[in-house]
């Protein structure tokens, strides 16, 4: 029989599962306090327990959904990338990213992904299934108890999060929650490829979050070819949905662009890009490729990002180059996934 994670019940229904064993209600309250407070996953070291709780609880329950069971440091140490399982076996990844004033996680919202961008490693994998709300915020108390501090929570990780919208926005919830995770609204931001049905959602339930919209091409046609969610949720309509959203709050909206060798990266490509960024008033990210075997793509050389930054800058539009951390750890953008390739 599977234990009960303790991330996956509201307090009432921790009060109802501690009181159920015979312990008084406060004990409910310094369970609550070591998880989301202390960031203890370890029911040993909630010393405030009588043993004879901690013994009842270690045998019935469990806090995380998911154990670690593969961690790997950049050479750089600029990212530490975490492999989790979770309870039926599935695996998602996590990243940890050092930054210069703080820490950032990036967090997986499905295990694998549907959509098949083909730049990205987690669509070469395919999609396994959603994650549950716990089961992502359990990748931040994981990031906690091994002793980060996290400040920046952004789904960028394995998934499409706005299609897996109901479970991301719980878990978006708690993060926010003082009673959970208390981490600020404006420190979390959730990317996406485009998935109309997604941002209409936002845009009805009025859920003002940071956006980041990966384009990959901003010419429709050209775009589909590395990006088949295009065929569905044709680029204008994304662009003209993502307007009308933005125009309801003042977030402002990253664009991600992948640079990918003899694909996206001419001056014309650039010269596409450059009025949907003015249209929406976004500044435009610009990722190189990371490499990786299964990825039918290369990176473009340093000349040509400088050449890219350029012919931004001068239309006057924000942009700003992403360092790729952790590439040697297949822990970058688009590389998440290497835990599904079969071991050679
Ligand atoms: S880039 Fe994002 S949406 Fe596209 S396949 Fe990768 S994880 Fe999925």
């Amino acid at each position: 029989m599977s234990k009960q994670c303790l991330l996956a019940l509201a307090y009432p229904e921790l009060e109802t599962l501690i009181t159920g064993m015979g312990s008084p209600r406060f004990v409910a309250k310094q369970v609550w306090e070591w998880i989301y407070s202390k960031h203890v996953v370890d029911f040993d070291a909630m010393h405030t327990l009588k043993k004879g709780t901690r013994e009842q609880l270690k045998a019935t329950c469990c806090v995380l959904p998911s154990d670690v069971v593969e961690r790997h440091a950049a050479g750089d140490k600029t990212a530490i990338k975490y492999v989790l399982k979770l309870q039926d076996g599935q695996l998602i990844e996590m990243v940890v990213l050092f930054e210069k004033t703080h820490t950032t996680l990036c967090i997986s919202s499905q295990s694998g992904c549907p959509v098949d961008c083909k730049f990205c490693l987690t669509g070469v994998v395919g999609f396994k299934r959603q994650l549950t709300a716990h089961e992502i915020t359990g990748q931040l108390l994981t990031a906690f108890a091994e002793g980060h501090p996290i400040q920046n929570v952004v789904f960028m990780g394995m998934g499409e999060p706005l299609m897996n919208y109901d479970n991301v926005f719980a878990a978006i919830d708690q993060i926010n929650s003082p009673e959970y995770f208390g981490i600020g609204k404006r420190h979390v931001t959730v990317s996406t490829s485009g998935y109309i049905v997604g941002i209409k959602r936002l845009i009805a339930d009025k859920r003002f979050i940071n956006l980041a919209f990966s384009v990959g091409h901003a010419n429709p046609e050209k775009r589909a070819k590395i990006m088949p969610i295009e065929t569905r949720n044709p680029i204008f309509e994304v662009s003209r949905l993502l307007h009308q959203y933005l125009k309801m709050h003042n977030r402002k909206l990253t664009l991600e662009y992948t640079l990918l060798e003899n694909t996206n990266e001419d001056s014309q490509a650039i010269a596409e890009l450059i009025p949907l960024a003015k249209y929406l008033e976004a500044k435009i990210n610009v990722i190189n490729l990371n490499p990786h075997s299964k990825i039918p793509f290369s990176p473009v050389s340093e000349g040509v990002i400088k050449r890219i930054r350029a012919q931004i800058k001068d239309a006057d539009v924000p942009v700003t180059i992403r360092f790729r951390r952790g590439q040697d750890i297949a822990a970058a953008c688009g590389q998440l996934g290497e835990s599904h390739l079969e071991k050679p």
